[in-house]
């Protein structure tokens, strides 16, 4: 009886069974996962809206964790955000990313794409994150114009000044600025003036809601129009059908991202892809 009582009842493993905060296991699995090879990046294209061709990838980092199993990322980068552990993982996303995409440039042509890395708040507070960054560019010989940094919005509200120093310092060097989750959570508007930024991306939330309603897409299709009066390019994130792609690209969206075209795919896999999707 017991027994039958018990069955559909059956607990998959979790951190708290140990007494441990989840926290406290996911930061030292993580801090174990830095030094050996559990963490991996993938790859998503994001492609010309007229052309189909690739023109980014964004890099997004994966943890395949032998105790835990396969971690979101959702989930541990807040807690490596809790400490200096982003700063490790930023560091190693960074040199990886840059590593591969130099890699790809010398096997294909694809000299005028750009590759675009997730920054954490934290690790523009490092007074250096500009210099590491450039020299991690001069190893590789990559250029600047060939590397976008993704920053979410509170990352340039939250402007103290070690953000407008090392945003100055990242518009000096060259590097393009995307501003990621546009639209999301935050309403100020007024730091599109102060920080040069190159892109803008469209948060998935509202590309999934297009058919909802008039009013979300006029709201897309003003946050496009208001982008390009800024000069800035559009991407955006989460396409998942046909009638999206055509939408936002009816509205004047610069370059789709999203399930449509690629999820995102292990850098082995990339070269038949990008070998499909550019016009040589
Ligand atoms: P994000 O920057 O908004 O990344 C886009 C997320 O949407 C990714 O989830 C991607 O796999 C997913 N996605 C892309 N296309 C589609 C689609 O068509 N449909 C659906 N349902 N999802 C789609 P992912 O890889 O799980 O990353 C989640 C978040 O983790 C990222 O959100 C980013 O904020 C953070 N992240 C990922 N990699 C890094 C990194 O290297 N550094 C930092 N600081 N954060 C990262
Ligand atoms: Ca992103
Ligand atoms: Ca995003
Ligand atoms: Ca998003």
């Amino acid at each position: 009886d017991a027994k039958k009582a018990g069955k559909g009842q059956i607990r998959t493993f979790s951190p708290e069974m140990l007494g441990l905060p989840r926290e406290a296991i996911l930061d030292s699995a993580l801090r174990h996962a830095l030094h050996t090879d559990e963490l991996y990046l993938l790859y998503q294209p994001i492609v010309d809206v007229q052309s189909g061709e690739i023109r980014k990838f964004e890099a997004l980092i994966r943890w395949s964790s032998k105790t835990l199993g396969q971690v979101p990322p959702d989930q541990f980068i807040p807690i490596a955000e809790d400490s200096d552990l982003i700063l490790e993982i930023g560091e190693w996303v960074i040199a990886t990313a840059c590593a591969q995409f130099a890699e790809w440039n010398s096997r294909f042509a694809i000299g005028h794409c750009v590759m675009s890395i997730n920054i954490s708040a934290a690790q523009l507070k490092d007074s250096r994150f500009a210099a590491k960054l450039q020299s991690v560019l001069q190893q590789h010989g990559l250029q600047p114009s060939q590397i976008e940094l993704e920053l979410t919005e509170r990352v340039l509200i939250d402007d103290g000044d070690y953000v407008r120093r090392s945003l100055n310092e990242l518009n000096q060097l060259g590097v393009r600025i995307s501003l990621d989750d546009f639209g999301t959570g935050y309403s100020a508007l007024s730091y599109l003036t102060k920080f040069q930024i190159h892109t803008l991306k469209i948060d998935r939330s509202f590309v999934m809601r297009l058919t909802e309603n008039d009013k979300l897409q006029q709201l897309v299709s003003s946050i496009i129009m208001m982008g390009q009066k800024l000069g800035m390019s559009l991407v955006a994130e989460g396409v998942e059908t046909p009638y999206q792609a055509r939408t936002l690209s009816a509205m004047g969206c610069d370059f789709l991202q999203g399930y449509l075209i690629s999820k995102p795919i292990a850098a082995q896999d990339m070269p038949a892809f990008v070998l499909s999707h550019t016009g040589r």
